[in-house]
């Protein structure tokens, strides 16, 4: 697991966030959820179990894109810092991310990483 990981998390983000805009939450308004039924702004569904409705309604998609957005920022601090050319050298003689230093791949890209593990492109560790 190398880069790979940090191409698979964008790949990742980058749906979500499709998915979220395409559910009209750039602007359709906030998902609400009252006992069996999920208003989606759009219309209403009803028929969940009150605690289901309240799941969905927790992935409203103006939410989804705010959480896409913080994770593409945390993403973006953590970055690749190669052992060759490395500037820190002969500090650390290995591959690390330049934001915390940890070996490569740190774990706030592993945590931001493990909600997706059963997905099929997911990078396994060597
Ligand atoms: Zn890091």
């Amino acid at each position: 697991m190398n880069r790979d990981l940090v191409t698979f998390l964008h790949e990742r983000l980058d749906e979500e966030a499709d998915l979220a805009r395409r559910c009209d939450g750039d602007g359709c308004g906030k998902w609400t959820a009252q006992g069996h039924t999920v208003d989606f702004c759009q219309g209403e569904l009803a028929g969940f179990h009150p605690t289901i409705a309240l799941h969905v309604a927790l992935h409203d998609p103006a939410r989804v894109l705010r959480e896409v957005e913080a994770k593409q920022r945390v993403l973006a601090r953590h970055e690749f810092s190669p052992a060759i050319g490395d500037p820190e050298l002969p500090w650390d003689n290995r591959d690390d991310c330049q934001y915390d230093g940890e070996p490569w791949p740190c774990d706030d890209l592993l945590d931001l990483a493990l909600p997706y593990a059963d997905h099929p492109d997911y990078p396994r560790h060597p």
